[in-house]
C-alpha cells in the first residue's frame, strides 16, 4: 500500500463523520460516460444543449428521447466495486453520509448488492438510527450477527431497507424520476419511453400535464432539502472523501469547501485533475473502482 493510502487510511479509521462525495468518475467504470470524457457526446448535441429549461421548452421530444437513450445505456450497466464498496462500509461502520451528483441509479444498486453480501456472510445488522448518525463505538467493533445464509434464505425486506438506509442524497435528481410541468407532482418512472412523437410523451396520471425528468438542469436551482442535508452533513464532517468529480459544476462542487472550512479534511480519488488536488489532504490518482475498495477495507 502507498503512503498516500495510509494516510488516508488513518483519516477514515479516525473520524466520526464523513462525508462521501461522488460524481459521474464513480460510474465511468461500469460504462457510464461522464459529459466531459470520451463518450460524453450523443448524436451530435452536447449535454449542455440539452440538458436545459430552454431545449425541453423547445423540443420535449427530443430531450425525452436523449433520456431514454440514457436509461437504456443504465440499464446495461451493473454497480462496479466501488459503489459496492461505498454501501458496504457505509453499512458497517455507520456516521457517513453520501452525497451524489450524479442522476444513475448506480450508488442504490450498489448498495442492494452490499445489503445482499452481508447477509449472505450474516453480517448485516438491522441498525438502528438515521443513516449519517454516528455509529456506536459497539456496533463499529460488532461481531457477525449470525452464520452465513444460503440464497433462498436471504430475508429480502431487510436487505432493501438496510439499502434504503444508505441512499444517496442528490443534489442533481433521478434519471428514473419524473415532475410533472403543470402541477410539479413527483414520481418513479421506469417504465420504457416512448419519444416517437410528442403525443407519446410521459403524462401526469393526475391532471394531464407533461412529465419532465426529476433532474437538475443547467441554469435551475439545486432541491432545497437536498441541499441543506448534504452541505449541513459536509459542514460537519472531519473527512470529505470526494470520488470522481472534477468539481466543475456549482453550487454543488462547493461543498468540499464546508469540510475544508470546517476544519475537516479532504481526500480525492481521480485519474485526472480536479479543482480540489490543490486543497486535498490526501490524493490518490487512480480510477474509483481500482483504489477505493482498498481505502475502505475495514476502517
Ligand atoms: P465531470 O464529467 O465533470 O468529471 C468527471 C470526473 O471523473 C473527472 O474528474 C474525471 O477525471 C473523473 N473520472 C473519470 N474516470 C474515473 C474513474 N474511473 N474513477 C474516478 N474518477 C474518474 O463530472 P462531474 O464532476 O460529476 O460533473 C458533471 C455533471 O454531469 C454532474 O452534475 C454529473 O452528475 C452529471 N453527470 C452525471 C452522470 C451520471 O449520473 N452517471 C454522467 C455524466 C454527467
Ligand atoms: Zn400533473
Amino acid at each position: 500500500m502507498s503512503g498516500e493510502s495510509a494516510a488516508a487510511r488513518e483519516l477514515l479509521a479516525g473520524a466520526v463523520r464523513v462525508v462521501v462525495f461522488t460524481g459521474a468518475g464513480v460510474s465511468a467504470e461500469s460504462g457510464v460516460p461522464t459529459f466531459r470524457g470520451p463518450g460524453g457526446l450523443w448524436k451530435t448535441f452536447r449535454p449542455e444543449q440539452l440538458a436545459t429549461p430552454e431545449a425541453f421548452a423547445r423540443d420535449p421530444r427530443l430531450v425525452w428521447e436523449w433520456y431514454g437513450w440514457r436509461r437504456g445505456l443504465l440499464a446495461a450497466c451493473r454497480p462496479n466495486l466501488a459503489h459496492v464498496a461505498i454501501a458496504r462500509w457505509m453499512l458497517r461502520r455507520g456516521g457517513v453520509a453520501l452525497v451524489t451528483q450524479n442522476v444513475d441509479d448506480l450508488h442504490e444498486r450498489g448498495a442492494l448488492e452490499a445489503a445482499t453480501g452481508l447477509a449472505r456472510e450474516g453480517r448485516l445488522r438491522v441498525a438502528a438510527g438515521p443513516a449519517g448518525a454516528p455509529a456506536s463505538e459497539e456496533a463499529r467493533a460488532a461481531a457477525p450477527d449470525a452464520s452465513p445464509l444460503h440464497d433462498d434464505e436471504l430475508p429480502v425486506e431487510k436487505i432493501a431497507a438496510a439499502a434504503a438506509r444508505v441512499a444517496p442524497i442528490r443534489l442533481h435528481g433521478s434519471i428514473f424520476h419524473v415532475r410533472c410541468t403543470n402541477c410539479r407532482a413527483r414520481s418513479e418512472h421506469r417504465a420504457p419511453l416512448d419519444a416517437s412523437s410528442e403525443a407519446t410523451l410521459p403524462r401526469c396520471g393526475a391532471c394531464g400535464g407533461l412529465l419532465r425528468p426529476d433532474v437538475v438542469w443547467f441554469g435551475e436551482a439545486l432541491p432545497e432539502g437536498a441541499l441543506e442535508a448534504a452541505f449541513g452533513a459536509a459542514a460537519r464532517a472531519d473527512v470529505c472523501l470526494v470520488v470522481g468529480t472534477a468539481g466543475a459544476v456549482q453550487p454543488a462542487a462547493a461543498l468540499v469547501h464546508e469540510t475544508a472550512g470546517g476544519g475537516g479534511r479532504v481526500i480525492v480519488v481521480d485519474p485526472g485533475e480536479t479543482a480540489y488536488d490543490a486543497m486535498a489532504d490526501v490524493r490518490l490518482w487512480g480510477a474509483a473502482g481500482e483504489v477505493v475498495p482498498g481505502l475502505l477495507r475495514d476502517v
